[in-house]
């Protein structure tokens, strides 16, 4: 089983950092039923191809064999389950959206080429396109023949698959994990409700819009109908949350700041980068402030490192949806006593917000008048006082490059200011400094040159946290 999958930006062996394997050396892994291995046949300023090579170990898949068909079949060869679980473990901070070396490469879309040595194309070639288009890949197909040397013999039932396009590295690999074994039909394992979480979270972002789902819940899921109306309920959630967002002006407009943002995904792009840096910077305890529907409390709970998580919103409605999103109710004990949700105010003083080691507020400060921000800035930073603080706002400036936002406007009817970088710059220092606390910036989404990207983050660190 092979997959290639080449970067043509230059420096194209940033992939190297992205798949945290350097592509000077070889990278083997043993699973259980075979064994991994990652190499480059380029690696080039202008080209760089990281290749995935799953031996799968005859003697494993045998056990238990009961009929030849047991001992003679395609799972070596076939891009397959198997193949996502390898994807899983050798690429799984890729996977997760993180890079620790180079966070800002995380959120960049490259010019990527993947191919996929063999497919099981399942009689049903036109699935390809079906499937990996409206992902916006170009994709060309090949069928292979049963037997080079005897080409009288035919065609074979399986294809080799070339896909190109802009994308970022985390999202082409979640859509390969996701949709190969869709295209295989087929699991090598028991396939229980983990499997439903899987489909979702590396579908998020994705999978709830794509013309194709049902086949691909169906297919995931092994047409297992408890595991597939869990998972078409779950999806249905997130746009009957986007149906409601229309029942005020304001929600409205934030319907509305989605679709502007949509073709990016920025909002999941954002998640991940705070998520990411939460996890780099060690937080075993993490204060969500303005926590809304709790996307962000989701990557939290998924993180095992962190051992206590708060989210805190103004809104009640919003802490229902996510209340009902995360399951709390179902949660395991275990799981429950590790998240708290509760209503409170970022204007007033509050003690549940005390002894937290980071706090997160992703786009939340443009929604609060200017002149309430002295308050926020006394409650987060004062009271609260966690080592680590990060703080996400629009750019203003990236603006000019959103088609339908006419001019002067804000993204969203309820935010009450959007900044330039300077102006977030400026406060953040400014901020930074009356609290004693070290203050850098980050970009979130991809840079354009003159404008910025769409989104900024500054993470403020208490200088005890830095020498320690
Ligand atoms: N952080 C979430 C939600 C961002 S929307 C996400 O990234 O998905 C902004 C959120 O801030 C809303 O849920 C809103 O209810 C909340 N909010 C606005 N003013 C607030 C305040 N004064 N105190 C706490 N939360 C507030």
């Amino acid at each position: 089983m092979l997959i290639s999958i080449t970067n043509t930006a230059e420096p194209a062996t940033d992939l190297g950092f992205l798949l945290h394997k350097n592509p000077s050396n070889l990278h083997s892994a043993d699973l259980s039923f075979g064994k991994a291995h990652v190499f480059y046949t380029d690696a080039e300023p202008h080209r760089c191809t990281a290749c995935l090579l799953l031996e799968l170990d005859p003697v494993q898949l045998v056990r238990g064999a009961q009929q030849l068909e047991d001992y003679v079949n395609d799972r070596p060869y076939v891009s397959s389950s198997f193949l996502t679980v390898a994807i899983s473990r050798i690429f799984g901070t890729a996977l997760s959206g993180i890079c620790q070396k180079r966070p800002e490469l995380v959120t960049q879309p490259l010019p990527l080429e993947i191919s996929v040595a063999v497919l099981r194309a399942r009689g049903d070639q036109d699935l390809l396109p079906q499937l990996f288009e409206p992902l916006g890949y170009r994709v060309a197909s090949k069928t292979l023949p049963l037997d080079p040397h005897f080409p009288e013999w035919g065609d074979s039932r399986y294809v080799s698959l070339n896909l190109q396009a802009e994308v970022t590295v985390h999202d082409a690999l979640s859509h390969l994990y996701v949709l190969l074994p869709v295209l295989d039909d087929h699991k090598h394992y028991y396939i229980g409700d983990a499997e439903v979480d899987k489909l979702l979270r590396h579908g998020e972002g994705w999978l709830s819009r794509h013309p194709r789902r049902q086949l691909i819940v169906q297919r995931y899921l092994r047409r297992k109908p408890d595991l597939m109306n869990a998972a078409f309920a779950r999806l249905l959630d997130e746009e009957s949350a986007a149906v409601e967002a229309g029942e005020t002006s304001t929600e409205q407009s934030a319907l509305a700041e989605k679709d502007l943002e949509r073709p990016m995904t920025l909002h999941t792009q954002r998640l991940n980068q705070v998520a990411g840096r939460l996890k780099e910077l060690g937080a075993r305890s993490v204060l969500d402030l303005g926590c809304g529907e709790g996307k962000l409390l989701r990557r939290l709970l998924a993180d095992h490192a962190i051992e206590r998580i708060a989210g805190m919103d103004v809104s009640h409605r919003s802490l229902e949806i996510a209340s009902a999103r995360l399951r709390l109710d179902r949660m395991s004990e275990r799981q429950r006593k590790r998240i708290q949700l509760f209503q409170g105010s970022l204007l007033y003083r509050d003690n549940r917000l005390a002894g937290f080691d980071a706090a997160a507020l992703v786009e939340v400060i443009e929604h609060l008048d200017p002149p309430r921000l002295a308050a926020l800035e006394r409650v987060v930073f004062e009271f609260a006082r966690p080592q680590h603080i990060l703080i996400t706002t629009p750019n203003r400036e990236y603006n000019a490059l959103f088609p339908t936002l006419p001019a002067g406007k804000f993204r969203h009817g309820d935010h009450r200011f959007e900044w330039t970088r300077a102006e977030f710059t400026t406060w953040a220092q400014a901020t930074a400094a009356r609290f004693a606390y070290q203050v850098r910036f980050e970009p979130v989404g991809p840079v354009d040159e003159q404008h910025g990207a769409p989104s900024q983050m500054a993470l403020f660190t208490l200088p005890q946290a830095v020498s320690a």
